[in-house]
Formats: C-alpha cells, sequence, structure tokens
C-alpha cells in the first residue's frame, strides 16, 4: 500500500514512519536557529559577503552573545526562506544550513508539519494518522508528493 493510501486509511502504527519534508517552510518561519561562529563563517563564505555585512544584515543585532548568532528573521521568516511557488519554500543556504536546521526532522506529529498541510493542502490528520480533507486536496497532495524527489 502507498504511502497515502496509508494515510488516507490510517496505517496500523505511524509512529515509526517517516514523513517527508513538504518544504512549507513553517519551521522556518516559527523558529531563528541559532547558530555558532564556524557555522556563521561557512554562511559567510557561501554568501561571498563581508563579516561586517553578516553582521549588519543577516545576524539578528538583538542577540547578545559574542560567540553565537541568531539568524535574522525578515518579513516573518528566516531570511534566507525563499518562497519558490504558491506550495513550495527553499532555503537559500541549504549546503551550509546549521546544525539546528540538519537535526530538525519533519514529522506528521509536529504541529509545524501539520500546520503546512492545512495551510498548503487543506488537510488534516486525525488522532489515528489518518490524513482527512476533500478528496480534491487529498488528491492534489498524492500528486504533489509524487512530484518530491523523495519518498515517505
Ligand atoms: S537557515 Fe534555511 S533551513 Fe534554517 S531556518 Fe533558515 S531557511 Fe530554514
Ligand atoms: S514544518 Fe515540517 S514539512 Fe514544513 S518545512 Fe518544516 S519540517 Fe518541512
Amino acid at each position: 500500500m502507498s504511502v497515502i493510501a496509508q494515510l488516507r486509511t490510517g496505517p496500523d502504527d505511524v509512529s515509526g514512519m517517516a514523513f517527508v519534508c513538504l518544504r512549507c517552510g513553517t519551521c522556518c518561519r516559527k523558529y531563528q536557529p541559532q547558530i555558532n561562529f564556524t557555522e556563521a563563517r561557512l554562511i559567510v563564505d557561501k554568501l561571498g559577503i563581508s563579516w561586517e555585512e553578516w553582521l549588519s544584515s543577516y545576524a539578528d543585532s538583538r542577540w547578545p552573545g559574542e560567540d553565537s548568532f541568531l539568524i535574522r528573521q525578515k518579513d516573518g521568516a528566516c531570511i534566507f526562506l525563499e518562497q519558490i511557488s504558491a506550495v513550495l519554500t527553499r532555503c537559500a543556504i541549504y549546503n551550509v544550513r546549521p546544525a539546528a536546521c540538519l537535526e530538525w526532522q519533519p514529522d506528521l506529529f509536529r504541529s509545524e508539519c501539520r500546520q503546512g498541510l492545512l495551510r498548503y493542502w487543506h488537510l488534516e490528520v486525525d488522532s489515528s494518522g489518518r490524513l482527512t480533507g476533500p478528496s480534491e486536496d487529498l488528491t492534489a497532495f498524492e500528486m504533489f508528493l509524487k512530484s518530491l524527489d523523495s519518498t515517505f
């Protein structure tokens, strides 16, 4: 049974089921990653900017640390989050994203991932792990999943 079929009918046990990132960007809107000096230097090198530009334009000036930084938010999201289509975002520094972002795993039971499902796909997950919503949205979501270069 495909995973979307499992989600439609409600799998017996969804606790161990891997959930692909929908790239909705909800987590990148909600949190500001704290990063260390080495991570900041990697981003600076990737962007080809000066350290002064990093401090003035990308690091949150309200953060009191000198050896660590908070990535700045802009328009309610991480400054590196890009909206690339009506339903997809991308990280502009994906290859050098910090550990805080690397360690964050998408999960069917995370409120942020569920918010993304609802925001872009009008779908919800019930207490048994069943994906619920209008049939046309389930179909559109299924097509979207197939278009992603990942699998559940
Ligand atoms: S650095 Fe990239 S992955 Fe991390 S919060 Fe910002 S946009 Fe999201
Ligand atoms: S909230 Fe979940 S699905 Fe959306 S981008 Fe973050 S990890 Fe991916």
